[in-house]
């Protein structure tokens, strides 16, 4: 699907595709786990660590995380809601709406640079708890398992 979710936008090069999420469940009851099947392939397509990907899941449902799995039982439109939510607030460029982004970590300050038109955006909801994680782990581009 396309990253942007919006399928008007024109990729002729499928630039900014991103695989559909695939989930599995584990356990019951109480004990259910969510697992990402592809997270790794998830993450590379968007250029983003597996583990800040994992790490937002965690905040946004409260519940807890390790490697590509979570804790609790998750749709996966839940799912899909979340991860769009954080396309659209740290990898998609606010200027000309492409998803090639990195970040530029400046003491306590984090932009979002785009390589497509030069933009630097640090319109970041800098209230989230992924902020801090993003600043501590200056993995930016490296993808972790
Ligand atoms: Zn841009």
């Amino acid at each position: 699907m396309n990253i942007t979710n919006n399928e008007n936008m024109e990729d002729e090069f499928f630039r900014y595709k991103r695989p559909d999420i695939v989930l599995n469940y584990e356990g019951h009851g109480k004990n259910t786990k969510t697992i990402i099947l592809n997270l790794l392939e998830l993450a590379n397509s968007l250029s983003r660590p597996s583990t800040e990907i994992m790490k937002y899941f965690s905040y946004e449902f409260g519940t807890q995380t390790k490697q590509n799995t979570l804790k609790g039982m998750f749709s996966k439109t839940d799912m899909n809601n979340i991860l769009h939510k954080y396309i659209q607030e740290y990898i998609i460029c606010s200027l000309c709406s492409l998803p090639s982004t990195s970040y530029k970590i400046k003491k306590s300050k984090i932009k979002i640079i785009c390589s497509a038109c030069g933009n630097e955006s640090s319109k970041l909801p800098s209230e989230h708890k992924i902020i801090n994680y993003i600043q501590k782990n200056k993995i930016s581009n490296k993808i972790v398992m």
